[in-house]
């Protein structure tokens, strides 16, 4: 659908965000921007639909080269709707009016045309009571879901959105959200830029990590959140989704560990008590089963993986090696249910408290001698 061949894109203080990108966008994808800021996300979309075109190379929309000097700008509009952070509402005209004015516009439909289909999206958006509202009478969230009815006036063959939730009150980002799942659902092409890495996995067929003025790397959502092959994209994985500490004193901070580690599960929209138990899990290991048995000094690195169907607590400690299935035999919050066959020691427990419904727990030697890897898995 979308070709993108080798654009650059630089701007009057020499900064160059965008440099030899290329890039196909595929009928149905629904591919999510990922990156850190300032590597040139939201210059690529506004390439796309020709707000800011590329400074060199060429971009085809089925086939037809939009790079070309003469071709129409507004006839690609059409095709490809937009959406801000920043929703770009008008202020003077109520919802309705809003969907309404581009279709009279840009379609040339009657009013009442313009209004039936308007009427249609805002009721799909779950806004229907609010048409004769002014965007000042709306919360942020409504005001993003009007953009989004907007926006789908133009029956456009691509969507494009910029942070669709960065300017929303927590609160409001699920019922954006929702309209957006709905969307890429329906299989309207989407490429949307979002920090919302959860919600990325969760819609995107494919992933495009931006770096280095380029997709640096792109693949599935497994791929890449699961398996990122290339240095900057693990790097940036690796930060956003875990958190890595060494414990060496048996008066650590745990009441900020614990603070710590709610705030990325929270980042990783890991919700619910399966993952809270995670934490009070990661906790019990330590106190339970890995303190009693350690002599000062000792070291223990603690790492908390955050993945989409839940979490890997990784212990690596230094020590005296210990029998570790006798260990949680012998632990009175574990209860041992099944031992793999093949003596991995991949073992499922159960813990007696409720803490987790379903344990994947193997044992391994790490660099300081002993790691005790446990997947908890569960749904959110
Ligand atoms: P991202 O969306 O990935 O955060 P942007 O595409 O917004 O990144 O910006 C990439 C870089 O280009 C940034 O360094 C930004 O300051 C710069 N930039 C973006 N738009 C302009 C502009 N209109 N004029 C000058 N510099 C710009
Ligand atoms: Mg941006």
């Amino acid at each position: 659908m979308i070709k993108i061949d080798q654009i650059s894109k630089g701007f009057d203080n020499d900064v160059v965000p965008v440099k030899n990108l290329s890039a196909e966008i595929r009928k149905g994808d629904v591919i999510s921007l990922i990156g850190p800021s300032g590597t040139g996300k939201s210059t690529l979309l506004r390439c796309i639909n020709m707000l800011d075109p590329p400074t060199s190379g060429d971009i085809y929309f089925e086939g037809q080269k939009i790079t070309e000097k003469g071709y129409d700008v507004t006839a690609l509009r059409r095709k490809v709707g937009m959406v801000f952070q920043s929703f770009n509402l008008f202020h003077h005209l109520t919802s309705i009016e809003n969907i309404m004015i581009p279709q009279v516009v840009l379609l040339k439909k009657t009013r009442q045309e313009a209004y039936d289909r308007g009427m249609e999206l805002l009721e799909q958006v779950g806004l229907g009571e609010k048409a004769l509202q002014y965007p000042a009478q709306l919360s942020g969230g409504q005001k993003q879901r009007v953009a989004i009815a907007r926006a789908l006036a133009m029956d456009p063959q691509v969507l494009l959105l910029d942070e669709p939730t960065s300017a929303l009150d927590p609160t409001m980002v699920d019922e954006v959200n929702a309209v957006i799942r709905k969307l890429a659902s329906s299989g309207i092409t989407i490429m949307i830029v979002t920090h919302d890495m959860a919600f990325a996995r969760d819609i995107s067929t494919r992933v495009f990590y931006m770096d280095e003025g380029i997709v640096y790397e792109e693949g599935s959502p497994e791929e890449i959140f699961e398996n990122p092959q290339k240095p900057n994209t693990i790097q940036f994985i690796k930060k956003i989704s875990s958190l890595e500490v060494d414990i060496c004193s048996r008066d650590y901070d745990f009441e900020g560990l614990r603070k710590t580690a709610y705030e990325l599960m929270g980042r990783m929209k890991l919700f619910g008590a399966f993952y809270q138990n995670a934490v009070l899990l990661l906790d019990e290991v330590i106190h339970q089963i890995l303190f009693p048995r350690l002599s000062d000094p000792f070291r223990i690195h603690l790492k908390l993986i955050g993945r989409k169907d839940g979490v890997t607590l990784c212990f690596e400690y230094s020590g005296k090696q210990e029998d570790l299935v006798s260990l949680i035999r012998e632990n009175a919050a574990l209860s041992l249910i099944e031992v793999d066959q093949d003596e991995r020691l991949a073992i499922s427990c159960r813990i007696i408290c409720g803490y987790a419904e379903a344990m994947n727990y193997t044992r391994q030697e790490g660099e300081l001698g002993n790691l005790l890897e446990i997947v908890v898995r569960g749904e959110s």
